[in-house]
């Protein structure tokens, strides 16, 4: 199960990361899911609406999520995953990212930005069929 991207596309979800430091950058995956991969062939960017704490917890506006549900169905695509960045931490799923994950066969990746700058970014599988035992499981990201 492997996460298929363009390097244009990979190169612009880090940078996503970068500009909104120190904060964290949130968005959305849209793609195809072919046969145990998921290929991703468009991103969108969503605001984060928490201004609690927007260094370290991301909420994805429930606007941005209807209309990349629009887009991707007007291209005949799907929602594949979502990705956001950790400023200052590692690209390590957090118990609050796990909690508020919901997408079953859904990719999270996760961006370190250290000092404003992208390092390692790492793509979990969101595995299982109820709330009660899903799991990340970390996924090979392919970039082509
Ligand atoms: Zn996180």
């Amino acid at each position: 199960m492997s996460l298929i991207l363009s390097k244009q596309l990979y190169q612009e979800l880090r940078a996503h990361g970068e500009e909104t430091y120190p904060h964290e950058c949130c968005g959305i995956l849209l793609g195809k899911a072919s046969g145990d991969d998921l290929r991703v062939t468009a991103l969108t960017r969503a605001g984060n609406t928490r201004t609690d704490s927007p260094h370290n917890r991301y909420n994805i506006a429930p606007q941005s999520l209807v209309q990349a549900q629009r887009e991707g169905r007007r291209q005949g695509l799907d929602i594949v995953g979502f990705y956001h960045s950790h400023p200052d931490h590692p690209a390590q799923w957090s118990s609050t990212d796990l909690a508020e994950a919901h997408w079953f066969d859904c990719a999270y990746v996760i961006t370190a930005v250290e000092k404003g700058a992208a390092q390692i970014t790492n793509s979990f599988l969101l595995n299982g069929i109820s709330e009660d035992e899903k799991a990340f499981v970390p996924q090979f990201i392919a970039v082509e």
